[in-house]
């Protein structure tokens, strides 16, 4: 089975563990002897619940939510969480802080703006979204009522490097694209979310972690499967959560455990990007779009010159066995996504491909 697997270098969904496929895969028809697949539990059962809390342990353990915090396994989509996020925390002032830096901060910026008087902390689009703003240049409204940020910009291969000082204003991040890929400090933060199709769990997921507290003072509108003191005070069992896919989130951070934990995925992460880095710097005919202090560990733009070449990169790529590396029509050319999962082996061959192709162009 293994044998037969290629890289692949999509935005998501994206390549998952080897370990947790196959674990999947030896107990798809009977889980550990309860005679049924997980697909086929009831979410109440015992075996089921089982799994719940411990996936849910595991993600506190690993990510070092401190207590005082609530995880939530949600169906919403990362981009649901556009709409929850003002929906339940705008009420405090009416006003809230979004740096845009990229297409996903983009839109929810744009959907909050439904909800309350939104102040533009930051706007990379000046130059399409190629660099990550210093905390001097953000302009910070001290009665925002929560700071909106992406931490990594999947389309554009930005990712912050520093977590932004915002005083008492509540820190809202979404992780989709570089959750579990370092050690963060949770407690620095309001609400951290993520879809889970890039580095955790098949999609179907949305994984919230929230502070206390924050939660309870939504607009009084909500709608019941938005309202996040809903799913707190459930434990996400308001109604049928994404049974399969949380099951599938807790085999994925085995692996993780298993590898260094977040402190080993930061190290495969920058030995992934660094190496691609590299040699896309000592080519003549690549170009990168991020610029330098800014790049992703997780997403990597860059252009062969021409959309012909291009063209023809992604196109040879793929009858190599590096899949899915067209980028995103809003900056064109390449994007390689290495998340978690990739095995640094691919990014080794996938570089000495592009080295082979610069001398055959
Ligand atoms: C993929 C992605 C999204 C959208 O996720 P959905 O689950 O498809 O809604 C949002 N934000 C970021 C940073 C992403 O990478």
């Amino acid at each position: 089975m293994s044998d037969q697997r290629i890289y692949n270098f999509a935005a998501g969904p994206s390549m998952l563990p080897l370990s947790a496929l196959e674990r999947a895969g030896s107990e798809i028809t009977n889980y550990r002897g309860s005679g049924m697949s997980v697909m086929e539990m009831s979410h109440r059962s015992k075996v089921f619940m089982d799994i719940f809390q411990e996936t849910q342990d595991k993600l506190r353990r690993l990510m070092g939510v401190p207590e005082g915090y609530h995880i939530l396994f949600l169906q919403t989509g990362a981009s649901g969480q556009f709409s929850a996020i003002p929906l339940n925390l705008i009420g405090k002032t009416g006003r809230a802080d979004y740096a845009v830096t990229g297409n996903f901060s983009s839109l929810a910026c744009k959907e909050a703006q439904k909800y309350g008087q939104i102040n533009l902390a930051a706007d990379t689009g000046d130059r399409n979204h190629c660099y990550i703003p210093r905390q001097s240049e953000l302009k910070l409204d001290p009665d925002a009522s929560y700071f909106y940020y992406c931490s990594n910009n999947t389309i554009y291969g930005t990712e912050w490097d520093y977590v932004p000082e915002t005083g008492n204003v509540p820190l809202v991040c979404d992780m989709s694209s570089d959750i579990l890929s370092m050690p963060v400090d949770v407690s620095k933060y309001g609400i951290i979310y993520a879809g889970a199709q890039k580095n955790m769990s098949p999609a179907g997921l949305t994984v919230v972690i929230i502070k206390d507290g924050l939660a309870g003072h939504e607009l009084p509108f909500t709608p019941l499967m938005m309202n996040y003191q809903t799913m707190i005070d459930k434990d996400s069992m308001y109604n049928t959560p994404p049974c399969w896919c949380i099951y599938m989130l807790g085999l994925t951070l085995d692996w993780v455990e298993e590898n260094g934990g977040t402190a080993g995925m930061e190290r495969l992460k920058w030995q992934r990007a660094n190496m691609l880095y590299e040699t896309l710097e000592q080519s003549k005919l690549f170009q990168l779009h991020a610029e330098k202090d800014s790049r992703s560990g997780m997403n990597v733009t860059f252009r062969a010159g021409s959309d012909e070449l291009d063209a023809k990169f992604v196109r040879e790529a793929a009858e190599a066995g590096f899949v899915n590396l067209k980028g995103h029509r809003k900056v064109g050319g390449m994007r390689a996504s290495i998340y978690n999962a990739m095995p640094v082996e691919g990014v080794e061959k996938l570089c000495e491909f592009i080295r082979t192709f610069e001398k055959r162009n």
